[in-house]
């Protein structure tokens, strides 16, 4: 058998096991097995892509494994879990960057005339893609990033023209783009290649700028699929069909997420990029739409186990406090108890709660919660006024009422889990901190709410002590 048949073999069986492996992802009980499953796939593909009698050294493949394996260890060894979304972020924005280097590397390898591409207008055209969508991944990823660890605002930053000179970007980043493809002139396809290689890198920050608050989940899905986009386009520069197959499923599963993420915050993509939303909250005006009033009441830990005992329907609303506590496996124990002392528990999880898609899911899967006790957002509302008690863990945006009730809210529209329609709501938070979108939030005013300050582990731990001093 020829050696390109074997090699394609090989590659048409780690495509296999991607699909498989991806598939598996989609469920609790099987997502270790995919996970492994795809990692045997990439083995298999970055072996055999190895063997490829193409490659002429070895030398600098080695450096980049080593340097690779040696920074990825310590990264995994070091990143706490709570700073689990930025990690994805700068992962997703790095596989940008390797993409946007191939199709650097492709350029300067045609231009210094080693090498004459059989179809110069096809490689001409993916090289452009390619640096095009990989700088957009790349930068775009770095500012969401920043807004994820809090380096920069949450918030939109938006100005007036900002779309104006957003479109003059893209347009100008087009016409370069073609004048590199049809133009012959060495000169000119260098100009028009350092053009749409800056011009990528700065739509990708300036696009992402005016997305804020609660559309960022949005913004990651979508920049998670532009990675695989960009690694597809870079696979058809070095002629490397696993890279288009792998490409190609991290871009539909990214577009598929996005699709999902939109029809969460009930917001179409268009919307998300165009509209602003997030920005500054509109001031409040007296009397008026947008006033938050009432008091906060606090309850102490006896108090809330007081109400959590003679409770028969309980709700738990997690949100990203809960990651930031690392309270999952406090909150599996105070289940687990309700449950023994009679209570029905339901875990309530918004689609965008935390700060990554699934970050709830993943938390609470580590601390071992049932998957049959998790509930989405649609079948939780209907029977939230049949609710005992919702005791909301460090969620803020995902709850609050103003997204249902205040035309004047920038989060007007956005579906949330009802908390409010709760018979009672205890809220764990540490103080009068607001959510990911910077807004008040009307429920831990209402007259059914009450606030048990603190360390959301902390303040469960002195719930569950109570419990656990009645031998429940
Ligand atoms: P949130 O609105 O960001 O609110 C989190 C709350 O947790 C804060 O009000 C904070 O109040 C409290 N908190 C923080 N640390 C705590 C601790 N150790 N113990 C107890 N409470 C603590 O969270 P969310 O309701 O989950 O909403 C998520 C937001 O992030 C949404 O706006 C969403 O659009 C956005 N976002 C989501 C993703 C995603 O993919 N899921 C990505 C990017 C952005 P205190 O400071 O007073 O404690």
């Amino acid at each position: 058998m020829n050696a390109e048949i074997l090699i394609n073999s090989a590659y048409i069986l780690a495509s296999i096991l991607f699909i498989i492996g991806l598939k598996m992802l989609g469920r609790q009980g099987t997502a270790r097995r995919g996970n492994l499953l795809s990692g045997v796939g990439m083995l298999i593909a970055i072996v055999v892509t190895l063997l490829d009698q193409q490659v002429i050294e070895y030398q600098w493949i080695i450096v980049g494994l080593v340097a690779g394996t040696v920074i990825g260890l310590a990264c995994a060894r070091s990143v706490a879990m709570t700073a689990m979304p930025e990690m994805v972020a700068l992962l997703n924005g790095f596989g940008g960057l390797a993409s946007l280097i191939v199709g650097a590397a492709e350029f300067l390898r045609i231009r210094g005339g080693t090498v004459v591409p059989e179809d110069p207008v096809f490689t001409a055209t993916v090289t452009y893609l390619t640096i095009l969508i990989g700088g957009i991944t790349f930068t775009g990823s770095i500012y969401a990033l920043c807004k994820l660890a809090e380096w920069l605002s949450g918030r939109a930053i938006t100005f007036g023209g900002q779309h104006i000179v957003n479109g003059l970007m893209l347009i100008a980043t087009l016409v370069a783009g073609v004048v590199y493809v049809v133009a012959g002139d060495p000169q000119t396809v260098l100009l028009a290649f350092a053009v749409f290689t800056v011009l990528s890198l700065v739509l990708g920050w300036t696009l992402v700028m005016p997305i804020g608050g609660g559309d960022m989940p949005v913004v990651i899905s979508m920049l998670n699929s532009l990675s695989g986009i960009a690694a597809c386009a870079a696979g058809f520069i070095i002629r490397n069909n696993v890279l288009v197959v792998a490409g190609c499923l991290v871009g539909t599963s990214g577009l598929i997420l996005t699709a999902i993420m939109c029809k969460a915050m009930n917001r179409s993509l268009a919307h998300v990029l165009f509209s602003g939303f997030g920005s500054a909250p509109p001031a409040a005006t007296a009397g008026g739409e947008g006033v938050i009033q009432g008091e906060l009441k606090p309850i102490s830990a006896e108090d809330t186990f007081a109400v959590l005992e003679a409770a028969r329907q309980v709700v738990i609303i997690p949100g990203y406090g809960m990651a930031v506590s690392q309270a999952q496996h406090i909150v599996r124990e105070l289940a687990e108890m309700l449950e023994r002392n009679g209570a029905e528990v339901r875990f309530a999880i918004h689609p965008v709660a935390g700060r990554m898609p699934g970050h709830m899911n993943v938390l609470l899967a580590e601390a071992s919660v049932p998957y049959e006790q998790l509930v989405e957002m649609d079948a939780v509302n209907p029977v939230m006024p049949t609710m005992d008690v919702a005791i909301v863990i460090g969620a803020n945006d995902v709850v609050n009422p103003a997204a249902t009730s205040d035309k004047s809210s920038p989060i007007y529209g956005m579906p949330i889990i009802n908390a409010h329609e709760a018979r009672t709501v205890i809220c764990l938070k540490r103080g009068k901190g607001t959510g990911f979108s910077g807004l008040e939030n009307q429920l831990f005013l209402l007259p059914n709410t009450r606030m048990l300050y603190g360390d959301a582990k902390a303040s469960l731990q002195g719930v569950v002590a109570e419990f656990k001093s009645l031998g429940v």
